[in-house]
């Protein structure tokens, strides 16, 4: 079977989104109503009464075939502010892990009148496969594909990026870490060019950051000074051993001597620099804990962030799928 297109995948006749796979493809103007709507839910969740209907009498299944605190819990929360029924399959306990198929389980879950799907799993291209599969009205949101995309991530990074420098066009941004293995470089850098961002940096050893991510329109820095000069943000990303094959690095501690941020080497950036990390950060390996907890440091904003750019996204393919024609067909027998 020939592969569809993700942009022909995950978008409805109408251009709206009805699935969220992956960024790529997506326009200025989509990510731009993303954050939009996530910034009027930012401001709902300082109110006592957090919830709103969007998704009410809706069920959003959590299927993580990886493991994950934030993301999951994060998008549970998201789901329950919009008023969604929210199950949480526990993979280690499901019969997925007795040999029961992927396509198995998913067709189960379908035929208990299953809404939406949000999906992490090890395999680059799991959401995309199981939005083919699926049927066409149960909305497919991809919480990570494992080297290939974590959509979700990249605009709440844009989200708080934006919240704090109130804008995009003009600004350095410096990715620094183990880019090759990384789902959440790969989505932010779409996301960053589409949003208007010209100078991205890619820093860290010949090991992980290779040459062919030049072609997607970034710089690559092997050289932690040059990469930090000047930057307006700086992302800090873990070295992902479960994903490395052989020895990549002499050491955590040579790593850290060359690419660690410090209070030291964050000074090569502006002085009103923010500093992210998608988690878990590892103290120490990537990032100082002076860092970390420091004025700079915007990664618990991040994480509330992700809440209010979930609802978005949730809501969108949802309202995207009651809009496109293979949802009104089914839609209402569910
Ligand atoms: N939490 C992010 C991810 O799921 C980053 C990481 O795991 O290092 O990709």
């Amino acid at each position: 079977m020939m592969r569809s297109e993700p942009r022909a995948l995950q978008l409805n006749e109408h251009g709206q989104l009805k699935h969220f796979l992956t960024l790529d493809g997506l326009s200025h103007a989509i990510l731009t109503e993303i954050l939009d709507r996530a910034d009027s839910f930012l401001s709902m969740g300082e109110q006592s009464v957090k919830k709103v209907p969007l998704l009410r009498g809706k069920t959003v299944v959590n299927l993580f075939f990886e493991n994950s605190t934030r993301t999951r819990t994060t998008f549970e929360l998201a789901a329950k502010r919009l008023s969604a029924d929210v199950i949480n399959l526990n993979i280690e306990t499901s019969a997925t892990s007795k040999g029961e198929s992927l396509l198995d389980t998913l067709k189960n879950l379908e035929a208990m009148q299953s809404d939406m799907f949000i999906v992490r799993h090890s395999d680059s291209g799991a959401a995309h496969f199981i939005a083919e599969h699926c049927t066409p009205n149960v909305a497919i949101i991809n919480a990570g594909d494992g080297r290939h995309a974590h959509p979700t991530q990249a605009m709440l990074d844009m989200l708080t990026i934006r919240r704090h420098k109130g804008r995009f066009e003009g600004l350095k941004v410096a990715i620094v870490g183990d880019i090759l293995h990384s789902r959440v470089a790969r989505s932010q850098l779409q996301a960053l060019t589409t949003l208007g961002v010209s100078d991205v940096r890619l820093v860290g050893p010949k090991t992980l950051v290779p040459s062919f991510f030049a072609e997607m329109g970034a710089t690559i820095c092997h050289d932690l000074e040059a990469g930090l000069k000047d930057v307006d943000v700086v992302v800090m990303l873990r070295l992902q051993k479960e994903r490395m094959k052989g020895a990549l690095l002499p050491s955590e501690s040579e790593f850290y001597r060359l690419y660690g941020l410090t209070e030291d080497t964050l000074a090569w950036a502006k002085p009103d620099a923010i500093v992210m990390h998608p988690g878990p950060i590892n103290r120490g390996v990537e990032i100082s804990s002076e860092v970390a907890d420091g004025r700079q440091s915007v990664i618990l904003d991040q994480v509330t962030n992700g809440i209010a750019v979930r609802m978005a996204v949730l809501s969108m393919a949802m309202s995207g799928q009651l809009q496109s024609e293979d949802g009104a067909a089914t839609g209402d027998e569910k």
